[in-house]
């Protein structure tokens, strides 16, 4: 055994009894794990290649198949653990830096999980979904601190052009190139048929999804990757990417492997070429610069389009947002460290930010307290998995949330967190035909649908439960959380009582 050897991760466990040797398993895997053995006459595999992303598993028609955690492990003690090792053999092997994908997997807390929901009883009591109204809808954009009236007494309405949500949720950007064709089809025709949007990352937009415009989100990323004029005026807001929270700090870099085709031609660059999104944006050097492109993109489609500015919750984020309400952006969306990408340095992705759930706290309260709450719609991302995630970002001040890890679970994603290898077997993370084929934009779009439609009914019965009847009569509204198991600094940052208070 060599210094760097590494047991593999995962040990395929094949049923001999119920293997007919039908050879699906070889034709699924991507990763060439599973081969025919003509001499012997049976399936064998190469458990080095695997990395668990159950599509042999699923397909498999007499459910021969099962893949486990190894439990074979370098002797681990409370400061090295078997992935810590795994990590320095493979570093000390390739020289290079360690890439993943998807969200931070490490065990910080997750403050989803230590707050609860209150619920009406005696007085105020609860509302009953099925029966009453309960409105779900909802708008972002910059909102008037009061109403104004003319001399004859009539409503003066100056509003800010506003995006209009059928429900508080959107998919979040993933661009065209990182994501397949098909899973793009879906996402979009979801937002079209559920009333809400998605966002094209910053890959640009393939010409088939223009006609999703009303339910579209533009974005310019600091590559500029397929920006032109005709893109701008395409969707119903344009959104600056400044940061995403699975990597603050550090641009984009999309191998040149998956620059080919239309994702070469909408990205308006060379097939082959890598694109790489610079860590800043080389004309945005302060609150200033950034007001310059904010009215840049507002000029450019004639002061009709939200301009969101998409930044990660990092360190100081309320005092950053704070400036950044005040650069004409209509709605900030934060993305917190648990956000998922398709490819990110493990050091920056497992040690960088912070939880969205103490960043969209701190913002809320910090432009409360500064009187510019209304200037700005806020969208909270990085890891909402369920309604009830939904709901508490919306107590803590959110007005919409973005979902991005949940979707691509909705349309088949069995988080193996290897997308960056390009050879999502799921056709999700991958641009190679075979693979996208896999995909079913119809079906994906069905679940999408299905997710979505599921989630705004436990929303309404969530809030139901606590006597409210409007998504906005939620917003901010603290007193509808408490803390379980937290500190007291926890608790101030999240702005809530303790449970039994
Ligand atoms: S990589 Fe996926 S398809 Fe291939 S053997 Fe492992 S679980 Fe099965
Ligand atoms: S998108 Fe594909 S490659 Fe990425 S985590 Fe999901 S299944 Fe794995």
């Amino acid at each position: 055994m060599s210094a760097g050897f590494i047991y593999p991760e995962f040990e395929v466990v094949r049923n001999e009894n119920r293997c007919v040797s039908c050879r699906v398993c070889e034709q699924q895997c991507s990763n060439g794990v599973h081969s025919y053995d003509a001499g012997r006459g049976i399936m064998i595999s190469d458990e080095t290649r695997c990395v668990d992303c159950q599509r042999c598993v699923s397909l498999c028609p007499t459910r021969a198949l099962k893949i486990v955690k190894s439990d074979c492990v370098f002797r681990e003690n409370a400061n090295w653990s078997d992935e810590t090792i795994r990590e320095v053999y493979k570093q000390a092997s390739s020289g290079g830096i360690l890439l993943s994908s998807m969200g931070n997997p490490q065990t910080f807390p997750v403050y989803w999980d230590k707050i609860l929901i209150n619920a009406s009883q005696v007085t105020n009591p609860p509302i009953d979904p099925l029966r009453e109204p309960m409105e779900t809808q909802g708008f972002l954009g910059k909102k008037p601190d009061k109403v104004r009236r003319d001399e004859k007494g009539d409503l003066v309405c100056e509003l800010s052009p506003q995006i209009s949500l059928s429900m508080p949720v959107m998919f979040s950007a993933m661009s065209y190139g990182s994501i397949s064709y098909n899973a793009h089809a879906a996402l979009a025709r979801a937002a079209a048929e559920l009333g809400i949007l998605y966002n094209t990352g910053e890959g640009g937009l393939h010409e088939d999804f223009y006609r999703y415009g009303e339910n579209t989100i533009v974005q310019v990323a600091s590559g500029r990757f397929g920006v032109h004029e005709d893109y701008l005026k395409a969707g119903v807001a344009i959104e600056i990417k400044m940061g995403q929270g699975a990597k603050p700090g550090i641009g984009g870099h999309l191998p040149g492997a998956k620059i080919v085709g239309d994702v070469s031609r909408t990205r308006m660059i060379p097939e082959g070429s890598d694109a790489i999104s610079p860590a800043p944006h080389h004309d945005i050097y302060s609150i200033e610069d950034l007001r310059q492109l904010v009215y840049s993109l507002k000029e450019a489609t004639e002061y009709r389009k939200p301009i969101i500015v998409k930044v990660a919750a990092v360190h100081n984020i309320a005092a950053i947002v704070s400036g950044i309400a005040r650069s004409g952006a209509d709605i900030i969306a934060i993305d917190g460290f648990r956000g998922g990408t398709g490819a990110a340095p493990t050091r920056i992705r497992d040690n960088v930010g912070i939880p969205i759930e103490l960043a969209l706290a701190a913002v809320d309260q910090r432009l409360r307290d500064e009187g510019i709450r209304n200037n700005v719609s806020l969208v909270a991302g990085g890891s909402i998995r369920s309604a009830s995630d939904v709901i508490k970002a919306a107590a803590l001040g959110a007005d919409a949330c973005y979902i991005a890890t949940a979707a691509l679970l909705a349309l088949g994603c069995h988080l193996c967190r290897t997308c960056q290898t390009g050879k999502c077997n799921w056709g999700i993370a991958t641009q190679r035909q075979d693979l996208v084929d896999r995909l079913d934009p119809d079906e994906g779009s069905r679940r999408l649908v299905n997710l979505m439609t599921a989630w705004r009914h436990e929303i309404m019965e969530l809030m139901g439960g606590m006597g409210i009847n409007s998504i906005e009569a939620l917003r901010g509204n603290r007193l509808m959380l408490r803390g379980i198991g937290l500190n007291d600094t926890e608790l101030r940052i999240l702005g809530i009582a303790h449970a039994g208070e």
